[in-house]
């Protein structure tokens, strides 16, 4: 019998042997890589449990596939689906082009309210880096997702609504410091108390249970003394008050760090860091910076994630990658690990590892998609299919 992953009481949840996981294919790349995601994951479940647990996947409809059955991009039924099932997963969609259609995947996030945008990043042995140390990289990214200059609240230079606010701010607020005012467009950065704890609050609850340690603030209060300062201090409150245990015995270490210095030491010294927690557009920068350092965004995984829901989607963090769109060769291994992350959120943790165990041995053994095989001293490039294929073999191959 199929059930639904319900939120417990307490916190956590409660996963049935059978629980419905809806599926979003996604544009362009998207049923690659989907196709290779269910895979994987089915067989890693399956070497694990046996009979005894399955993944029902139900797809749901949601870009060009939904445009083309329903007229609509993001059918409500979709966002409901993913909301009573909990837990789900999506390949990339395409932003569509044109007047006042916002970008899908904000839209989920904000429908959701998924105010984390979990990243963890390290580096798998094989695979080519731009830095001498990639083994270092194992850094956890805590993106604030549903403040800062994302809220989309910005009006264009010229326009009646950017002179308007411009008035405001030079006869209500007077603002004389505005350097080119005729030209100028303009944004509001909205960042709160709330919205600053509740995501602190899970990274430092993250850094705890998993035994990580440290947590980091990245911020650029010293400029922006309010909101970048104001989710600085915020952040400390916070853990002072609900983690004062934590704290005084070591189970957690808390610094913080200025944006553009945390980027420089990032690079020069990745072991300082483990738990990060930032705002929305430096979490923007600093996933794909670390990404890059552990082999790119093509096996990067990530989630937007409600903890006080419970509420997650799981993505491919690339795009719909066009330009090799059908022709078998796209890298499915960042919705692969984003599957891996969603069966350790919904503690089928084994099944989870033995993916990132068999994608170790196919990297460790040379076996890659074109992307990172062309970088990689005597390996043999796959197609998407025959490299999904050795990736299965491996999950039932290996023992741990
Ligand atoms: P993209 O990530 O689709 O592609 C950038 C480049 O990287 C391309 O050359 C592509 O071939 C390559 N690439 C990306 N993923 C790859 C993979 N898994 N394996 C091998 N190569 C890969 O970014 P873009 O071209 O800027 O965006 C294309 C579309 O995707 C746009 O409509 C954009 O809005 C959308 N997009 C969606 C998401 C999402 O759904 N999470 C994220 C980013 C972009």
């Amino acid at each position: 019998m199929t059930q639904l992953i319900k939120p417990l009481p307490g916190g956590g949840l409660s996963v049935p042997e059978r629980p419905v996981v809806p599926f979003i294919e996604g544009d362009g790349v998207g049923p690659e890589v989907t196709r290779a995601m269910r895979a994987v994951t089915d067989a890693a479940v399956e070497a694990e449990y046996g009979t005894a647990r399955r993944i029902e996947w139900r797809e749901v409809l949601a870009g060009g596939k939904a445009f083309e059955q329903t007229g609509q991009w993001l059918p409500e039924a979709t966002v409901q689906a993913l909301r009573v099932c909990l837990v789900g997963i999506k390949g990339p969609l395409t932003t569509p082009v044109g007047g006042g259609i916002r970008s899908l995947n904000v839209q989920l996030r904000q429908g959701l309210d998924l105010y984390v945008c979990q990243r963890p990043v390290r580096w798998f042995e094989g695979v080519a880096s731009p830095v001498t140390h990639p083994e270092r990289v194992d850094i956890t990214v805590f993106r604030e997702n549903t403040e800062d200059i994302y809220t989309g609240i910005e009006w264009e230079a010229g326009t009646p609504e950017a002179t308007k606010f411009l008035r405001f701010l030079q006869t209500e607020m007077g603002v004389t410091k505005v350097r080119f005012p005729a030209s100028s467009s303009f944004g509001v950065k909205p960042v709160s108390r709330e919205g600053t704890e509740r995501l602190v609050r899970a990274a430092a609850r993250y850094a705890v249970t998993t035994g990580r340690h440290r947590l980091t603030l990245v911020h650029k209060g010293n400029i922006m003394k309010f909101t970048e300062g104001g989710f600085k201090r915020w952040g400390y409150d916070l853990l002072e008050r609900e983690f004062a245990d934590e704290l005084r015995d070591g189970r957690l270490v808390v610094d913080d760090c200025i944006a553009d210095a945390f980027l420089q030491n990032a690079l020069l010294k990745p072991e300082a860091y483990s738990v990060v927690a930032t705002l929305n557009l430096n979490g923007d920068y600093i996933s794909d910076m670390l990404a890059a350092q552990v082999g790119g965004i093509g096996i990067s995984p990530g989630a937007n994630i409600n903890y006080t829901t419970g509420c997650a989607v799981f993505e491919a963090t690339h795009g719909t990658a066009p330009d090799i769109a059908g022709r078998d060769t796209v890298n499915p291994c960042s919705l692969i690990l984003s599957a891996a992350m969603m069966l350790e959120y919904i503690g089928w943790t084994e099944a989870a590892q033995r993916i990132e165990n068999a994608l170790s041995q196919c990297f460790a053994t040379g076996r890659a998609t074109a992307d990172l095989a062309r970088f990689m001293p005597g390996a043999t490039p796959l197609t998407t299919t025959a490299f999904t294929e050795a990736l299965t073999k491996h999950i039932f191959s290996i023992e741990h």
